[in-house]
């Protein structure tokens, strides 16, 4: 089995301070953030980035200044998302501009769905554009996955060229308008997925240990992080990204499951 692959997501776009008053959300906060979750064993971080007010957004200014402070500090593989933001007029280039920074990973959203109280929207106009943007910069896509048809819709952009094989899946279950955390829906999401791909998986609320758990047994890799969890257990806000990343090192150890180092991840996932 393949060593371990934690991913830190330090920030998302959604929660705010009034749901944590920790999480970091300037480019300072951010990149000590990530070389915190780095130090306790994370070799990903999936970056978003927020405006000075601390809202959503995919200023390329501040991509750059994030970017910039992590690389100062570590040489943790740089995932940027290519999201958007809640209710930004963005156009599809606005999404993946910060490709030219050249990070090693991006987020991938590979279908439209409700998420919470918004509609998430990545039309298959967008998703060629990306692909084909990411393979042009040398990008490797990271293919979020909350329900089923984002995995058909992988498997044909692949198949029109616009994503090379081997894939990278990253199941988020647990969004409120996706599919739940439960273990029945990781397995029945693991059997569609194309031999020779790697996975990870969020686990959004309860789930979150459970599939963690899964996925050290199954040869899965494991992303945490105040994007996904503000919670460390029932009624206890986590600490910090680190703290989360600490408690998936201290699993994998139980589960005799090595930590991958940055140059380790590198190799699983066919970064160049
Ligand atoms: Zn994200």
């Amino acid at each position: 089995m393949e060593k371990l692959v934690i991913t830190v997501a330090t920030t998302g776009a959604v929660t705010s301070r009034k749901e944590h008053p920790e999480i970091p959300l300037h480019p300072g906060e951010i990149a000590e953030s990530v070389y915190e979750a780095y130090r306790a064993g994370a070799a990903v971080a999936h970056i978003h980035v927020r405006d000075d007010a601390g809202d959503p957004s995919m200023s390329l200014d501040k991509f750059r200044e994030t970017v910039e402070l992590v690389r100062e500090k570590c040489d943790i593989i740089l995932n940027l998302t290519t999201s958007g933001g809640r209710g930004l007029p963005l156009t599809d280039e606005d999404r993946f501009a910060h490709l030219a920074l050249k990070p090693e990973m991006c987020s991938m959203d590979c279908g439209t769905m409700n998420f919470g109280e918004r509609i998430f929207s990545n039309s298959p106009q967008f998703l060629r554009k990306l692909g084909k943007a990411a393979l042009a910069a040398g990008v490797k896509p990271e293919i979020e996955v909350f329900d089923t048809a984002f995995i058909t819709n992988a498997l044909r952009l692949a198949q029109e060229g616009c994503l090379a094989e081997p894939l990278h899946f990253q199941f988020v279950l647990g969004v409120r308008g996706g599919m739940d955390a439960t273990p029945e829906n990781l397995l029945f999401l693991l059997r569609q997925v194309p031999a020779g791909s790697t996975w990870s998986v969020i686990g959004i609320g309860k789930g979150h240990l459970p599939l963690s758990a899964m996925a050290l047994h199954m040869g899965g890799h494991v992303r945490v992080g105040m994007e996904d969890n503000v919670l460390y257990r029932r009624r206890t806000p986590v600490k910090n990204n680190a703290q989360f990343v600490e408690r998936i090192v201290r699993l994998a150890e139980e589960f005799e499951r090595p930590v991958a180092t940055v140059a380790e991840a590198r190799k699983i996932l066919g970064l160049a």
